[in-house]
């Protein structure tokens, strides 16, 4: 029998945009690059920016909508930055995401493992 893929289990997630500081080199805010809307960011170096609510004690992406662990979205997905697009939940392409587990682990979510990819 053909495997089915799961939904996608970051879509139930978004641990990692409630965990990590989201920062980017500024360049990344132009309309030139894919164009982070700069409104949602603030600066934190000479040349980085960082997503708003990512810069705290406890992070929580300004951009981040629903509920972690429950149901969640990119409110600017087409234009998140790089390293946004760049993390990898375990085992999306084989391997695990330290970063990933230690995300969800913090929001009292398992480590992803390969059959939350494939039934
Ligand atoms: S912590 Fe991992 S599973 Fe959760 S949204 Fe981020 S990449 Fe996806
Ligand atoms: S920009 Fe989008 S993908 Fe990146 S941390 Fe914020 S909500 Fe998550």
């Amino acid at each position: 029998m053909a495997k089915v893929s799961n939904p996608n289990p970051c879509l139930s997630c978004g641990a990692c945009c409630a965990f990590f500081r989201v920062s980017f080199h500024w360049t990344e805010t132009s309309v030139e690059s894919h164009g982070v809307p700069i409104a949602l960011t603030k600066q934190i170096s000479p040349y980085m920016n960082a997503m708003n609510g990512t810069d705290q004690v406890k992070p929580n992406c300004v951009a981040l909508k629903g509920t972690v662990g429950e149901s969640t979205s990119c409110g600017i997905y087409e234009y998140r930055p790089n390293c946004c697009r760049i993390f990898k939940a375990s085992f999306e392409d084989g391997s695990r995401n330290e970063s990933c587990d230690k995300a969800r682990l913090s929001k009292g979510l398992k480590p992803l493992q390969t059959s939350d990819w494939l039934s």
